[in-house]
């Protein structure tokens, strides 16, 4: 979202029909709040853009993005799939009564104990990654006498970066199986010769905050043609090629997403002209479903102006609750909530509380007159932000409240100074 998509009333920021000033009130500051009926449109927006284009296809919600009870049963009501990445992820999913057949388990590096706790809880899918986890997991269901259903991660040779695609022959990460060295092709034979496993079929995922459409067509073309190359070899054919996630959004007015009908309809396109039996389609949203919704309120506190150079406005959170700036030099864009009419006469650093340096929110932040009390937005902070939250400064992380029509609620606490030490034993 960008500035001018916001709507106010009496010079307040609304979110949800709900005044934001208000919710700051009631709940304090720093807090999230998200505004529900966006994730959901968006949801909608991705499952009619496969609907339009004709192709059978799930929906799964990478939860890691945000990843809090709430929210999973918002995907639970909105029926579609969810990625988990860790055994806290899926136990979260699990207490939030989410459906397990349709939770895919990803990861690089699973525990015996994390496959165990999936198998046991009969996950829709696990996303096998490397050679050690099919060993585990070969071992797991021959001892509890299970099937599970499992697809390959591949690296196949193609990795975006927000504008620039890579496409090398044989790429450089730490997540799953490499094609072009073969790996991939022995991690199929391994799984096909394996009859507690169903293998349904194959997974890529190729970075995140990308934009434009051709990275994604890229990523068609070659995971037919290595589904082609594996027929030949095994005479296997995927019910299931999954694309993964990554679609970007717009932080700022730089930014250009693409919308889910353009990708879809060129990848269906691809997929028709090119198979027989076309497979369904997956997709891994995380950024793209609740980045958007999100914002963080802030009180604004101190202030400090420096002869010639651009004054730095401080508030009452920072790295703790959003780490992305100091970690990806991330940009945000922030409005002032509670004066929303007032006009821009200044540039500021929005500097957060923590004891770093790199501790800066926003670098160049249009602002009006603002003093102390002051409410500061700051816009799609939903992804990525109360899921790497934590407690530096022995600072504790903010509530998380959900608006939609023009009710709030609060779905998850304020952590209190107890909690920060409930964990600490004394010596
Ligand atoms: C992180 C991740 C996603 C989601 O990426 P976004 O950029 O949030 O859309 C999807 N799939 C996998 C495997 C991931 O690791």
């Amino acid at each position: 979202m960008i500035t001018n998509d916001l709507t106010s009333k009496n010079g307040h920021l609304m979110i949800g029909g709900v005044d934001s000033v208000d919710l700051a009130k009631k709940y304090g500051t720093p807090l999230y709040v998200f505004d529900v009926s966006q994730i959901r449109s968006q949801i909608r927006k991705f499952k009619s853009a496969f609907e339009g284009a004709g192709l059978k296809y799930q929906v799964s919600y990478a939860s890691k993005a945000f990843a809090v009870k709430a929210i999973y049963q918002v995907m639970k009501q909105e029926d579609v799939h969810i990625d988990v990445v860790s055994g806290g992820e899926l136990h979260t999913a699990l207490a939030a009564g989410f459906p397990s057949e349709k939770i895919s388990f990803h990861g690089n590096n699973k525990s015996f104990d994390e496959l165990v706790m999936a198998v046991q809880n009969h996950v829709g899918v696990i996303m096998l990654d490397n050679f050690h986890e099919i060993e585990m997991l070969s071992r797991i269901l021959k001892t509890d006498d299970e099937k599970i259903n499992v697809m390959l991660r591949l690296t196949p040779g193609i990795s975006a970066h927000t504008h620039k695609y890579d496409q090398t022959g044989q790429t450089d990460s730490k997540f799953g199986f490499d094609v072009e060295s073969g790996q991939a092709k022995e991690a199929m034979k391994q799984v096909l010769d394996d009859s507690n496993m169903n293998l349904l079929g194959i997974h890529a995922h190729i970075g995140s905050q990308i934009f434009g459409t051709q990275g994604f067509v890229m990523l068609a073309q070659k995971m037919i043609a290595i589904s082609k190359d594996f027929q030949k070899e095994f005479n296997y054919w995927p019910e299931v090629i999954n694309l993964g996630g990554g679609f970007g959004i717009s932080y700022n007015e730089d930014d250009d997403p693409i919308t889910a009908n353009e990708f879809i309809k060129q990848i269906a396109d691809e997929l028709k002209q090119n198979c027989d039996n076309v497979p369904e389609i997956w997709i891994e949203p995380g950024r793209s479903i609740v980045g958007p919704s999100g914002y963080t309120l802030y009180e604004i506190g101190s202030r400090k102006d420096i002869p010639d150079l651009t004054p730095y406005v401080s508030v009452d959170g920072g790295m703790g609750d959003n780490i992305r700036p100091a970690l990806y030099q991330a940009k945000y864009e922030a409005v002032v909530a509670n004066k929303m009419d007032e006009p821009i006469v200044e540039t500021a650093h929005i500097a957060g509380k923590y004891c770093e340096s790199g501790d800066i929110m926003i670098d160049q932040q249009p602002l009006p007159e603002t003093v102390p009390g002051d409410i500061l937005a700051v816009l799609d902070t939903g992804a990525y932000g109360y899921s790497m939250a934590m407690n530096y400064n022995r600072n504790p992380r903010p509530a998380v409240v959900f608006v939609e029509d023009g009710q709030d609620k609060l779905v998850v606490k304020r952590e209190t100074y107890q909690d920060l030490t409930s964990l600490d034993l004394d010596y």
